[in-house]
């Protein structure tokens, strides 16, 4: 199978999985050859979903994996999709893209995700249900710019987001960033990542 054709069923299946109608199966009624198969007859014959869609889509199994790490950040996305951010994004499709081509670094400290990954999963901080993950951030936060949108929402890190309140512009929180990616310097001392000095040049509109 083309690649091309590969990235179209998988763009099918990221929307579906976004909207919810594959993790239940139904999406398999559609296709020609589980047609008119119930759910049970599925199960019955032994195939998981990921059985399923291996042979489905013709992929190998490291193709697989690629889709699984697709499927933890469309997991991610769909726990983060609210009403607020409707207004700004209008669909989870959208907002998905948005947020697979974010640049993975706080935006205002410039760590990196995958650094955090590692820290927040060490037995101390493992309970603690945010700091994994980068999170997802209005830049501008008073008045009627308060919105979840493409153009108002960047990544930041746990420690930065909860340190950020409404209070403060992004402009005045370089300070304190510069502080918390002096902290995240000595928790990853090997690793060479640089403060986000273009964040605070950039010129969010209020
Ligand atoms: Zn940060």
């Amino acid at each position: 199978m083309l690649r091309r054709e590969i990235d179209i069923k998988k763009e099918r299946l990221i929307k579906m999985k976004l909207i919810g109608s594959l993790d239940n199966y139904k999406i398999l009624n559609k296709e020609p050859e589980f047609k008119n198969k119930t759910i049970a007859e599925i199960k019955q014959r032994g195939n998981t979903i990921k059985k399923i869609i291996i042979k489905h889509l013709n992929l190998t199994e490291s193709e697989f994996n690629e889709f699984e790490n697709e499927n933890q950040d469309i997991q991610y996305v769909k726990s983060r999709w609210s009403k607020d951010k409707e207004k700004g994004f209008k669909t989870i499709t959208k907002f998905y893209k948005w947020y697979i081509v974010q640049p993975k670094t706080c935006c205002y400290c410039g760590v990196p995700e995958n650094l955090l990954k590692n820290y927040f999963s060490k037995p101390n901080l493992s309970k603690r249900k945010r700091g994994k993950r980068l999170e997802i951030e209005r830049i501008l936060t008073h008045d009627d710019n308060n919105v979840y949108s493409e153009s108002n929402c960047s990544l930041a890190c746990y420690v930065c987001n909860n340190a950020k309140s409404d209070l403060i512009t992004y402009k005045d929180f370089k300070h304190i960033a510069l502080g918390i990616h002096n902290f995240w310097k000595t928790k990853f001392q090997d690793d060479n990542f640089t403060f986000p000095e273009s964040f605070y040049n950039k010129n969010y509109k209020s």
